[in-house]
């Protein structure tokens, strides 16, 4: 998962200020790395680094530079690893002039791709899967850069929202599924592309709409031009784990308040739940407060804001080993004193993954003094890997998938764990089961057909 930024001035403004402050506002989506992007006398610059963007990034010296188009890249490994190489943007100055690329999302050919164009003479610089959409393009020496872009994309599957940069052009593009997020915005002579409204916000401009499944859009200095692209597919696969989890709950993803969506999941849960009398009801923070509190007001039980989180801690899942993972759950999160005590505790977490939250909660909330410990899932048993840009693990490491409800129940030590169920997940997000990505949870994934594209450049 990483979040990606870009803005074009059409009266010749600077922009860079704007996207290290949109990329501030989408630091959730990706802490490894973040970097910027931007084009000068006809070739492409980037600053780059690892860690959070105020590390990664100087404000001040950003802000002298007097670029009018510029994108940037937050990152958090899923393709390609962990390497230094492979932080974004990435950028070439080839035959047809400079190009620098920002991506979100996962090729799921990218193997294939790689070894083609390495067979004929690319030399990789990275191990990312981005790069072959640069590496596409410069193999067509003769193509104007659009158009070189453009076939690239009939080459490439899986799950990808891009910026692209160009010498003074910005292009934004979002695979025919919409499975990540794309939004265009407006402020002024600016347009902006994110990977979430929140990162308007920051800078004051307006959310005009999302890019479209299957859409580019190039914006220069005579405005915004949408084009299509691929084929129509038969269904979209917007990702529900967006919703659920990982985007900012201030953010409007396809026209979905993700605010809304994690309230009303957390009301799914409370439908058909008999709440104990003298139970109280406290979300996981941040990712489960939410949906506590749409399961609070469905069900009129207390909430309480009974779990305290250390705001200085990242999110726990990102750590790299086990044993570090183990000791940020602790580190981050501490239950109110004298909340749970002789009390049902009723938990809302957003998902669980390899149990590890769940299991160290649970014990937590027995030793602050609750009689019974009650988990809730605001999402279905996430069973299967994700091949679209979140880093899942393999089946083998997802609890859910090695285990049923009732014995997982038992490993976590809770005395109840509930879980919603796929139906209830899209009808909280608002949207037909047949316009989400849901493979997380029922491993129904792109098929052959739909996934279809050829190599030959
Ligand atoms: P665990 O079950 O201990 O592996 O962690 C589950 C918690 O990690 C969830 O409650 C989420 O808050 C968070 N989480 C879920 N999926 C991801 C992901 N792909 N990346 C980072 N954090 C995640």
């Amino acid at each position: 998962m990483c979040g990606i930024f870009g803005a074009y001035s059409a009266s010749g403004a600077p922009v860079l200020e704007d996207v290290y402050l949109g990329l501030f506002a989408l630091q959730h989506r990706g802490q490894l790395s973040a970097g910027v992007a931007w084009t000068q006398d006809g070739s492409v610059h980037i600053k780059k680094g690892p860690g959070l963007v105020h590390d990664a990034l100087q404000q001040d010296e950003l802000e002298k530079i007097k670029a009018h188009a510029a994108i940037g890249h937050v990152r958090y490994a899923t393709a390609g690893g962990t390497r230094p190489e492979n932080s974004q943007p990435l950028g070439a100055n080839y035959a047809q002039g400079p190009v620098a690329i920002a991506h979100n999302g996962n090729l799921t050919n990218a193997v294939a791709i790689s070894s083609y164009l390495a067979n004929r003479g690319a030399i990789f610089q990275t191990t990312c899967d981005t790069e072959t959409i640069i590496q596409l393009m410069a193999h067509q020496p003769n193509t104007v850069q659009l158009e070189a872009f453009e076939n690239a994309l009939s080459r490439i599957s899986g799950a990808y929202s891009l910026i692209l940069l160009l010498e003074d052009c910005l292009i934004a593009a979002r695979d025919p599924w919409g499975f990540r997020p794309l939004v265009l915005g407006k402020k002024e002579e600016t347009y902006y592309i994110a990977s979430e409204s929140c990162a308007f916000d920051i800078i004051g401009a307006e959310l005009l709409r999302d890019v479209e499944p299957g859409e580019i859009l190039i914006i220069d200095r005579r405005g915004v031009i949408s084009r299509r692209f691929g084929k129509q597919q038969p269904r979209l696969r917007h990702c529900a784990f967006e919703y659920v989890y990982f985007a900012r709950p201030d953010s409007v993803i396809d026209g979905r308040s993700v605010y809304r969506a994690r309230k009303e999941l957390g009301a799914c849960l409370a439908r058909g739940m008999e709440c104990p009398k003298d139970c109280v009801v406290s979300g996981m923070p941040d990712s489960g407060t939410l949906a506590a509190l749409g399961l609070a007001e469905e069900a009129e039980v207390p909430f309480e804001a009974g779990v305290v989180r250390n705001r200085y801690v990242g999110r726990t899942f990102i750590q790299p080993t086990q044993r570090v993972r183990e000791a940020g759950v602790r580190i981050k999160l501490n239950p109110q004193p004298g909340i749970f005590n002789g009390k049902e505790a009723v938990i809302v977490d957003d998902s669980i993954v390899r149990g590890t939250t769940a299991g160290r909660t649970v014990s937590t909330i027995r030793s602050a003094g609750a009689k019974k410990v009650h988990m809730c899932i605001a999402s279905p048993p996430v069973r299967y890997p994700c091949y679209y840009g979140i880093d899942t693990p393999s089946s083998d490491e997802l609890i859910a998938a090695q285990t049923d409800i009732e014995s997982l129940c038992g490993d976590i030590g809770a005395d109840s764990l509930r879980y919603i169920s796929c139906s209830e997940l899209c009808s909280a997000i608002g949207l037909p089961h047949d316009q989400l990505c849901t493979a997380c949870f029922d491993g129904d994934y792109l098929d052959d057909e739909e996934n279809g594209c050829s190599l030959e450049v």
